[in-house]
């Protein structure tokens, strides 16, 4: 019989058993083939051995860490759930938050599960595969909790019941959807350079910050624990991001001027997407934790620029469109909460005009443009509802082909206009939200002329359910679009006054205080 001889192994040659140790040398088939996606992009990787692993972890300390994680949060879901932890949010207002999340980024956890583990798959050297298939796990455990804190929700509250169909058909779901798809159709170094370090390094705790304070802010303790419990992956995922954009940027210097028009193109991309968020931390949140601009002050003015100080030595530059994030900076959550409140028709979250102290506190957290523009707007469509007539737009925005979110930002020069830009390719005309979106157009133009656009679908008559009949007299478009997104006209939609949802948590937190 063997004598098993256990011997005491330091961290870093265990760490180099469990991992580096996994990997082998092909010798009967070409590494081109198995690595199949691995030079298209034109990356040029000499020493996949020069990669440092930023974190150390272990496979199996790693389970016992996220395990560890897991048995906290879903304690603390139970106790939620068993105290009706839902009546103690600030105000139902709160809800819709969280649908905007469940629909718009749980299903994105879920795209970058499946995108990690096709990069790990596709990455030759070993410690960076290891941690692209830990973040794998990671983000599928994201999807998961976020599903499972939510739930409880769900069970009293509107508009969370398909989220799956309605990240799959809705107009603005479209909008982080084709982030993730963009993303995924690419690269494994294009897709790690989108998410690892545009989305994950520059700007998640743009996203992530203000949603768990929020959370915590507004009574969601449910919502409060899988944020943290996501947050704590995050530091490992942020320096993913910028290992990799070293790593690439040390390798080869051809590497460098691809691997600046990815920045340039996804921090671009990233922006625009958090303009959802910017618009949940100023018009959302019952109680406000800091206003988008403050949020964008700290985490990018401060944090993000440090990043790009420290890149400068391998001639990174900041990206252009940073100076018009800049100068968008105090428009951009007005004018889409602006939006939706005027298309709250086709929206499963309910939309509400801010109340006179929000508008006070909007007013001084937006000092250059809050009461210029967008407060006397405010007032008016309170006059509007009032008067028993609120303002609907029901006219087809011009969308934007490249992030898919309507025009309805304004020239950067000039907030009373909106953008129109534009360009032809192949004799077809195709219209941006901005000059960098038209830019990332331009540069991939074989791509996103293949986007589906919310809108052109809907003319394409694409956007009703099977076996309508268009021309069939009486018929409503907006119904048959609203059907197609299965969407609960006077239920889901509207506006938040006057709602079920806002009724039924009334009644309930007002028998938890009597008999
Ligand atoms: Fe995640
Ligand atoms: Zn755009």
């Amino acid at each position: 019989m063997d004598t098993i001889i256990k011997k005491k192994v330091d961290l870093k040659e265990k760490y180099r058993l469990m991992t580096r140790d996994l990997g082998w040398n092909l010798s009967y088939v070409k590494e081109d083939d198995v690595y199949d996606h691995a030079k298209y992009e034109g990356i040029k990787i000499h020493d996949w051995d020069k990669w440092e692993d930023p974190f150390r972890l272990t496979v199996d300390a790693y389970w016992k860490y996220q395990s560890e994680k897991e048995r906290k949060l879903y304690a603390i879901i139970d106790a939620f759930v068993q105290n009706n932890g839902h009546l103690t949010v600030t105000d139902a207002r709160y809800i819709n938050a969280l649908k905007l999340w469940l629909n718009g980024i749980t299903p994105m956890e879920y795209s970058a599960h499946k995108s990690f583990s096709r990069t790990a798959r596709q990455f030759k050297g070993i410690g960076a595969s290891i941690a692209c298939q830990m973040q794998s796990i990671d983000e599928l455990r994201h999807a998961q909790t976020q599903i499972h804190s939510m739930s409880n929700y769900n069970r009293f509250y509107n508009g969370m019941d398909d989220w799956h169909h309605k990240s799959d058909h809705m107009w603005y779901y479209q909008v982080p959807k084709s982030f993730f798809q963009d993303a995924e159709s690419a690269g494994p170094f294009e897709f790690i350079t989108a998410i690892s370090f545009s989305f994950e390094y520059l700007l998640t705790n743009l996203l992530f910050v203000p949603f768990v304070s929020g959370a915590a802010y507004n009574g969601d303790m449910a919502a409060m624990t899988f944020g943290f419990s996501a947050q704590s992956d995050e530091a490992r995922h942020m320096t993913l991001g910028l290992e990799v954009i070293k790593f690439m940027l040390e390798q080869d210097p051809d590497n460098l001027p691809i691997v600046q028009g990815w920045i340039d193109k996804w921090a671009w991309r990233g922006i625009r997407l958090l303009t959802l968020v910017a618009m949940m931390q100023d018009y959302m949140l019952p109680k406000r934790v800091m206003s988008w601009r403050e949020g964008w002050d700290i985490y990018f003015e401060d944090n993000g620029m440090a990043l790009f100080n420290d890149l400068a030595r391998y001639g990174i530059k900041v990206p252009e469109c940073i100076e018009q994030a800049r100068k968008e900076k105090n428009h951009i959550s007005h004018q889409a909460w602006l939006t939706f409140n005027s298309v709250n028709f086709l929206t499963n979250f309910h939309t509400w005009i801010p109340k006179k102290e929000e508008l006070d506190w909007l007013s001084a957290k937006y000092p250059e443009t809050f009461d210029q523009y967008y407060r006397p707007r405010f007032e008016y469509l309170q006059k509007l509802e009032d008067q028993g007539e609120p303002f609907l737009n029901k006219a087809l925005p011009l969308t934007c082909q490249v992030c898919l979110i309507p025009a309805f930002y304004t020239e950067v020069e000039n907030p009373t206009q909106l953008v129109h830009e534009e360009c032809v390719y192949m004799g077809e005309k195709f219209q941006f939200c901005s000059v960098p979106c038209r830019k990332i157009f331009e540069r991939e133009p074989e791509k996103y002329v293949q986007a589906l656009v919310p809108d052109h679908q809907i003319y394409q008559g694409n956007c009703f359910p099977e076996g309508t009949n268009p021309t069939a007299e009486g018929f409503d478009p907006i119904q048959a679009v609203a059907d197609f997104y299965d969407l609960e006209t006077g239920k889901e939609n509207g506006g938040f006054k006057g709602s079920e949802d806002e009724a039924n948590f009334a009644r309930w937190r007002d028998q938890t205080t009597k008999n």
